[in-house]
Parts: structure tokens; sequence; C-alpha cells
């Protein structure tokens, strides 16, 4: 089974408790307006790599010490049976290793529209933040982009780890946003405030250096 990846990612801090590894999948056909990823609309092929290959990096890179997982994008249920099939593994693994990390899941789609079409998905997941992101409304909690985004738990585990975080505020988490390299290329990984990355255009253009190509502008 193929699944067309954005990136992926280890240790990731900024969008769920503890420390998570990030799987962000590509193509996404919501088109939310003020869409930060937008680099991860497009479906492209030349993505693809197997859920195997995918399973096997997260295997190396964590050696098991890690807290969760979270699945964002792009839109995740976009490609159903691929995030169905890393489900599966992950749960496997974590059957097989005795870990007890947990399963979060970013959707743009409305919460009812999954629950009717795909029950047996988020019977897999421990929790999962749906609704699509909505650039009027603000930013008000923890790991979520727009106020009308709620945190779900989904499971035993899921109540365990994610109620205390349900109504915790945005501005209460001790960073938002992570900083990677990758050769030429720069990563931002979190939730941005309102002009967060407009302000970040300007601070670099006052010390020259201009940016090319950002995925929060199509
Ligand atoms: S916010 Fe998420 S669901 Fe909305 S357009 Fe961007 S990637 Fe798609």
């Amino acid at each position: 089974m193929n699944i067309s990846i954005n990136k992926a990612h280890f240790p990731v801090s900024v969008l769920g408790p503890g420390k998570r590894l990030g799987i962000w999948l590509q193509g996404c056909s919501i088109g939310c307006k003020g869409c930060v990823s937008q680099d991860t609309w497009e479906h492209d092929p030349g993505r693809d790599m197997t859920v195997v290959q995918l399973l096997d990096w997260c295997h190396k890179t964590t050696q098991g010490i890690f807290d969760g997982v979270t699945i964002s994008g792009g839109e995740p249920f976009d490609q159903p049976q691929a995030l169905d099939a890393l489900l599966d593994g992950l749960i496997r693994w974590r059957r097989r290793s005795k870990l007890d990390f947990d399963l979060l899941c970013y959707s743009g789609y409305p919460l009812s529209t999954l629950q009717k079409n795909h029950p047996t998905l988020l019977a897999k997941l421990d929790a999962l933040i749906p609704e699509p992101y909505v650039d009027a409304k603000p930013l008000t909690h923890v790991w979520r982009g727009s106020s009308n985004q709620p945190l779900v738990p989904l499971s035993d585990r899921g109540r365990n780890k994610y109620t205390q975080h349900l109504d915790t505020p945005a501005d209460q988490a001790t960073k938002r946003i992570q900083t990677m390299l990758d050769g030429e290329r720069v990563w931002y990984v979190g939730i941005p405030a309102r002009g967060d990355m407009a302000a970040l255009e300007n601070s670099c253009k006052t010390r020259g250096l201009e940016l090319t190509q950002v995925s929060w502008k199509s």
C-alpha cells in the first residue's frame, strides 16, 4: 500500500502532548482560506512511499522512545486506505512492543462527516482535531488553529491523555512553533498565531533575507 507523504519529523513537541512523531500527508481537497500549509495541497505521486517504508522509518527514528504520533497534512482522510494501513501498522507495533503511544490525527472535515464516512478509522485513533481552519476565528486553544476546532478524545487512552487539555488556552503552551532546517529549506512546525508568518517575513527582510517560496501563500 502506498502513502503520499509531505514530510515526517521526530521529535515534534508542538502538536500534541510529549515527544511525538509527526507525519504530514500530501494532498488536500479542502482548501481552507488562510491555510499555512499550501505546499501540502497538491496530489503528487512523486511523494509516494510504501506504508512499510514509513513504518520502518518510524521504528528506526524513535527507537520506541516517544509519547505519541501526530498525523496531519494535507488532509489525512483524503487517503483513507493508506491512513488505515498506517494506523494498523502503528497499532500492531504498539501492541507487539508493549508501548503506550497515542495516535492523534488532524482533519479539515467536519466531525459529523468523519463519523458518517470513516467510523472504522476513528475507532483506531485515540484523539482527533477535526473541522476546517477558519481564518476569521481566533486561535484560542492549544494545538488548534481556530476556535471552531475541537479536541475530541476517542479511546480510553485518548481520554486519559487529552481530557485535561480540552480547554487549555493556546497561550499556556510553552512554545507553539518549532524550526527545522533541511538543506536550504526551513520548516516551521506548529500552530502560528495570526500575523506570525507575515512578521517572520518582515523580520527576515530587514536582515536582508528574502523568502521566495513560502507555504502560507499560493
Ligand atoms: S488547514 Fe488543513 S484541511 Fe485546511 S486547507 Fe490547510 S491542509 Fe487542508
